[in-house]
């Protein structure tokens, strides 16, 4: 027997046929004698939807409301899904973030989990009760309910694996794992059996959106190891877990793509200290998230200064830097026809020469690096957007990755 959480995501849970289909597996796997704790989504589109409505009677609804909103699509499918399973002679209980303990702080659409008393849950699990929780919602200690961000689900599911000392936890989604790259893209690309916290970090950051950045890292601080696999088909997913030594022979583990960047360059601003303070402060306190900044060697008292935003924030940041520039000279043009692509691997702390094997591989196709970053175990170009494909698949061929 063991204590299992498994969490089904929007499309798994996206209409009454598909709820049965998760029930059934469910009951599979209580038959087995098991204790089983299940986090569900709303339906894939209703938190979208329930935002839009929300926004066609105010540009911006207070965040109270938003949550209080928010979260009853996923109060629909905590009481379906334990409808589904009674249907099928399963015992089984609904609970709301609230009703499971799951506290939080006071940060509306962004909270962040404080506590779980995880008691009830604990009471209905000796009784053989599947209990099925909402995703994505808590309550603070007004007894406010409160959302976890986007993608939220997938936090409750690893929050509630650490708080009940859960023996697995598995995310189920609409595809079969982590994959080396985009299989839609790159017609050879492997699921991985394996990743490590900090590679699948950096992926679902660079836009291979498999789950909620924030659950990764929460995973990774206490160490629950969990399995994204679908919930369509019975095939192993991926196991993402602590690194271990092994993990570092291979170099390169995945390329990812994210085309929802833009460039802003700032040219010709004063080439002195605190100009570029000057700059990104002001695009900071207007909760811009910059990445990949490039200056150039100034030339005659003038230089320029290169980064990428969101796509989404790219005209936030033209009125953020408006007043600066006045201050400091300048002029902002914005080229949203970019894309960033990054390869990840733990290996390239002890490896060599993956650089110049990813440069070689993309200038031999015919693409040309506009800005180059990396860290410790990622190295990111950004470069055209029509040439994005053609470079995952180019990228993806240097690393041998179909091999993996
Ligand atoms: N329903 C929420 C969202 O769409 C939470 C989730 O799906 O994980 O963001
Ligand atoms: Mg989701």
């Amino acid at each position: 027997m063991a204590r299992i959480v498994q969490k089904y995501g929007g499309t798994s849970v996206g209409d009454v046929e598909r709820i049965k289909n998760v029930a059934n597996r469910i009951k599979a796997v209580r038959e087995a004698g098991n204790e089983v704790v299940v986090v569900v989504s709303a339906r894939s589109g209703v938190t979208n939807e329930l935002i839009a409505r929300a926004k066609s009677l105010h540009p911006s609804p207070p965040d109270r409301e938003l949550d209080q909103l928010v979260s009853i699509g996923e109060q629909e499918t905590i009481a379906l899904t334990a409808i589904a399973l009674d249907a099928i002679g399963v015992l089984a209980k609904s609970y709301t973030g609230a009703q499971a303990g799951i506290t939080t702080d006071k940060v509306y659409t962004k909270a962040k989990i404080t506590g779980i008393d995880g008691k009830s849950i604990e009471k209905d699990l000796q009784a053989g009760k599947v209990v099925i929780v909402a995703g994505f919602q808590g309550i603070d200690d007004e007894g406010q309910v409160t959302t976890l961000g986007r993608g939220g689900s997938d936090l409750t599911a690893i929050a509630l694996a650490a708080a009940i000392k859960a023996d697995k936890c598995e995310i189920y989604t609409d595809v079969d794992g982590v994959y080396t790259a985009d299989p839609r893209v790159v017609k050879d690309a492997k699921k991985l059996q394996e990743i490590s916290y900090d590679e699948m970090l950096e992926l679902a950051s660079l836009g291979s959106k498999v789950m909620q950045t924030r659950s990764v890292e929460f995973a990774a601080k206490y160490n629950v190891i969990f399995e994204v696999r679908s919930s369509f088909n019975t095939n192993p997913g991926t196991i993402v877990k602590q690194e271990v030594a092994y993990m570092e022979k291979v170099v390169v583990r995945g390329v990812a793509v994210d085309k929802d960047q833009a460039k802003v360059v700032v040219s010709r601003i004063a080439d002195k200290p605190g100009t570029a303070a000057a700059v990104f402060r002001a695009l900071a306190e207007a909760n811009i998230n910059v990445d990949m900044i490039v200056q150039n060697v100034g030339h005659d008292g003038v230089a320029n200064l290169t980064f990428t935003v969101p796509q989404s924030e790219t005209l936030k940041a033209e009125k953020a830097l408006a007043p600066v520039l006045k201050a400091v000279g300048g002029t902002v043009t914005l080229d949203d026809k970019i894309a960033k692509l990054s390869v990840v691997g733990v290996g390239m702390r002890t490896h060599s020469g993956v650089a110049s094997t990813l440069f070689t591989a993309l200038a031999d196709a015919g693409i040309n690096l506009e800005l180059i970053s990396t860290s410790e175990i990622k190295i990111s170009v950004v470069i055209a957007k029509d040439k994005a494909d053609d470079a995952a698949r180019a990228a993806h061929k240097a690393f041998a990755l179909e091999k993996l």
